[in-house]
Order: structure tokens, then sequence, then C-alpha cells
């Protein structure tokens, strides 16, 4: 099985569930799809054990030596990449079209370095995770590989826990499609509605069962009952409302999860979260 915790957007306390889960489950193997800003292996303490470079996109290259500078590539490229017979990395898409038009074959597309996946060792197993190039493009395929890696290290068909990214873009979509269920972790604002209602119906469309937990859910309690009676219209199972509890900060800057303070109000209710949704996933398996 495969289990998502995403957000509608950053700030939520997505990875503050992410990295509790991660740390209440022994025997699951741990990904961080949150390429952009990866920070799971911080929490959770591990060592890196394996890095490799990953090519997710092509650049095209003018060899000087081949082009007669006639100018076709430039006439040619959409997307405004070529300029004096050079190509400009941060514009080319990659899309091979210069190929096609340069008569004198000076135009090569080549494999660029999107990103590095990494291997990382923590205290209860394995976290796939990977760092993306800055400016770099392509998150979705970066978060594909991740999830790929995550998957080769099963011996029995543990419960994968991934770490998504925020909001709905590509990196997101690739983060939930193939999984089992998601935990939507939702703030109780009006825009936390709005893009929460943006986040389910990508869940919902990917044809993955969605639950919600409501963060801070006192800070705004009758944000939280929107949330509460929009979830109940759509038969979504709101499965724990997690309270304020400053211990968060405190664990958030001493970098460690919220569930190994045993006094802390958030870190029982993660606890009992997780508890209710192991129960979940366990009975939907068996429809
Ligand atoms: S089409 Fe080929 S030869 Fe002409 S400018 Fe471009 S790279 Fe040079
Ligand atoms: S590969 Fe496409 S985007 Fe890149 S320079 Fe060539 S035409 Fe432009």
């Amino acid at each position: 099985m495969q289990l998502v915790i995403i957000s509608g957007k950053g700030g939520t306390g997505k990875t503050t569930v992410a990295a509790s889960f991660s740390y209440l489950s022994i025997n699951s193997i741990k990904a961080d799809c949150d390429v952009d800003a990866s920070n799971l292996h911080i929490i959770l303490e591990g060592k890196d054990r394996e890095s490799k470079p990953f090519t997710g996109a092509k650049l095209a290259y003018i060899d000087p030596a081949k082009c007669v500078q006639c100018g076709d590539c430039e006439n040619t490229c959409r997307f405004g990449a070529i300029r004096n017979y050079k190509v400009n990395e941060l514009r080319c898409e990659g899309c091979a079209a210069c190929t096609v038009v340069c008569e004198f074959d000076a135009i090569s597309l080549e494999n660029e370095i999107t990103g590095r996946t990494i291997i990382t060792e923590i205290d209860k197993g394995i976290l796939s995770r990977a760092e993306m190039e800055i400016g770099a493009e392509g998150s979705g395929k970066l978060v594909t590989e991740v999830r790929k890696n995550a998957i080769q290290y099963r011996q029995n068909n543990e419960l994968i826990i991934l770490d998504g990214s925020p909001g709905v873009g590509c990196a997101v979509m690739a983060s939930i499609t193939e999984c089992d269920a998601a935990l939507i972790v939702v703030e109780p604002s009006q825009s936390g509605l709005e893009d929460f209602a943006r986040v389910l119906s990508v869940v919902e469309f990917l044809g993955v069962k969605p639950y919600v937990c409501i963060n801070k859910y006192n800070i705004n309690e009758e944000i939280s009952h929107e949330i509460q009676k929009f979830c109940s219209d759509r038969d979504v199972d709101v499965i724990g409302r997690i309270p304020f509890d400053n211990t968060v900060i405190k664990a958030i800057n001493e970098l460690k999860p919220i569930v190994s303070y045993p006094d802390s109000v958030a870190g029982k209710e993660i606890k009992a979260i997780w508890e209710k949704l192991k129960y979940k996933m366990k009975e939907e398996a068996q429809k």
C-alpha cells in the first residue's frame, strides 16, 4: 500500500504529520517527494547511503564548428531560447524543433542533470528522497523516480509513506498517482479551505481514497466546521483534528518529530490519527 500526505499549500503542517507517521511506523519505507524542499531526512536524522544524478530533461547544444550562422534555428524556436547562435539553457524546453531545421547537423540534444536521487538510512528503515537543481524543470519526473526507488526497497509489500509536495502542480500529481490513500492536511482559514478544495478534486480525479485532518482546528472553529461540512457533503472522512500546540514550534526549531514529545497535545492527536488511518486503510483494502 502507498499513503501520501499532502496539503493544498505550504505551511499547513503537512511535514509535521508526515515526519510523525514516519517516526511511528517501523516497517514502512519512507519517501520525501517534496523535491524542491526536502527536509524529512533532517527531522529523521538520516545518513545518506547513495546519491545518483538524475537527468530529467534535454537541452539543445549548438556546435560552433558546424554552425554556418544561417539563423534558421533562432527563427524556429518558439521559446526564444536561441540568440546569436547560442542556446539559453534557462529557456530551452528540449522540444528538438531546432535540430529538425538545422541543415548542417550542428544542433544536438543533450541530457541535462536536473537533480539527484538519494537513499538515506534512518533509524526506522529507508528514506528515498531527491534534491532538485535550482531553477530546474521537471519535478514530476523526479518525484516518480523517488517513488520508484522506494518501491525497490520493499521486501514484503511494506507500506510506503510519501511526503508529497504542497499545491496541485505536476510534482503533486506524480506523488498522488498510484497511491491507495491520501491524507490531506488543511488549516482552518478561508484560503486554506479553497486550496484544500482544489487538492481534494485532484485526489478524487486520480481515484485515490482521501482522508482529511484539520491542523490547528481551534484557531478558527467556525472555518473548521465549514471544512467538516464541506467534507461530509462529499462523503470525505475527516479523520482527526489537531489542536494548536506551542510544542510544535519547539519541535520544528529542534528538528524533531512532534510525536517524540510525550506531553504534546498535538502529538497525541497525530498518534491517534495514525492508528485510525492504519485501521481504515486495512478495512478499505479488504473491500
Ligand atoms: S540552423 Fe544550424 S547552422 Fe543555422 S544558425 Fe542554427 S545551428 Fe547554425
Ligand atoms: S530544443 Fe526547442 S526550445 Fe530548445 S533551443 Fe531548440 S527549438 Fe528552442
